[in-house]
């Protein structure tokens, strides 16, 4: 069978296994659809292998060969094909494009709905459903050129479609409905507009209050799990945040998010000046020698870690 058809079947199950009223198929729901959607990309990279290499493109191991014209030929060895990483090194070097932002939360929902979250149900899916709709669409019709709904066939896409736009229109209305809080930043609204529930994973977290955010509980759509805003928002922005705390990690740079030095427990968001638990702002520029404090010497004092230390000494000669 060809490796589109393999595709195509596994997202086909994959939605199968969703619709279905048994529990235990939620899982191998979110297996087949992101095995679909990897089948998918191999298929591609199987369409831009050269002649006779072997498929090169969709193997981990390509080694050279010189042939009887004494060209040398790149030919793709043993079984082994490409992982996740493989396949977005060499669509980066081919320019094919994949939002591979969204492909890393339907990958990171996959994983979590196995080890780590308690509730499964339909709902909570729906949004991997929807990100998965949105990247098979997009790279059937921009990459495979084909039109999406004849590939899938009319049954399959209009589940697709159908779970799509139930899911954008219930996030739409959690979204709003967290916009009617007051918050010390916004930067915490979207925090918590991107913050999916501990219990199932699903994104759809809604509030009925509409006053400050630190009074304020919070929803799960997909299993109701209510959480109050002290439970759910140092999670939400250090979530949030992951990406940048990375970087400045791997590289260098300014940590995102610290501990409050205030409160303690709060989650204190740099650029922001602001903690989330207990709004308070802490002093940036030292007032002794007009430096910048940078985040791990933030403190409930308004100099930097340098003259905090030098004024320690000065007090104890
Ligand atoms: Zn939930
Ligand atoms: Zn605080
Ligand atoms: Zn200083």
């Amino acid at each position: 069978m060809s490796i589109l058809q393999n595709a195509l079947d596994s997202i086909a199950i994959g939605l199968e296994d969703f619709e279905s009223a048994d529990e235990r198929r939620i899982i191998s729901s979110t297996r087949n659809i992101f095995a679909g959607i990897l089948l998918l990309f191999k298929h591609k990279l199987c369409e831009l292998s050269p002649v006779g290499s072997d498929e090169a493109l969709i193997k981990q191991r390509v080694l050279p060969e010189i042939d009887a014209t004494g060209a040398v030929n790149w030919i793709g060895r043993g079984k082994k094909t490409v992982d996740v990483q493989n396949i977005k090194d060499r669509f980066e070097s081919l320019n094919i494009s994949v939002d591979w932002k969204r492909l890393e939360r339907i990958n990171k929902y996959r994983n979590d709905i196995e080890h780590y979250y308690s509730t499964l149900n339909n709902e909570s899916v729906q949004q991997l459903i929807s990100d998965s709709f949105l990247i098979i669409r997009d790279f059937i019709a921009d990459e495979l050129e084909e039109e999406p709904k004849s590939l899938l066939g009319e049954d399959y896409w209009k589940i697709l479609v159908d779970v799509n736009e139930v899911y954008a229109k219930e996030k739409q209305e959690c979204d709003s409905s967290l916009e009617k809080l007051d918050y010390f930043s916004n930067e915490i609204l979207y925090a918590l507009q991107a913050y999916r529930c501990d219990e199932c994973g699903s994104g759809l977290i809604e509030t009925e209050d509409s006053d400050k955010a630190i009074e304020a509980s919070f929803k799960c759509r997909a299993c109701e799990r209510e959480s109050h805003y002290e439970e759910i928002v140092n999670d939400a922005v250090k979530q949030f945040y992951a990406d940048d705390a990375f970087s400045a990690h791997k590289d260098g740079g300014d940590k995102p998010v610290v501990d409050c030095p205030f409160c303690f427990d709060g989650a204190y968001i740099f650029l922001e000046g602001v903690c989330v638990s207990c709004g308070d702002s802490a002093t940036h520029e030292c007032v002794r020698c007009g430096c910048n404090i940078p985040p791990e010497e933030i403190s409930d004092d308004n100099v930097c870690g340098y003259c905090s230390h030098m004024w320690a000494k000065v007090m104890a000669e």
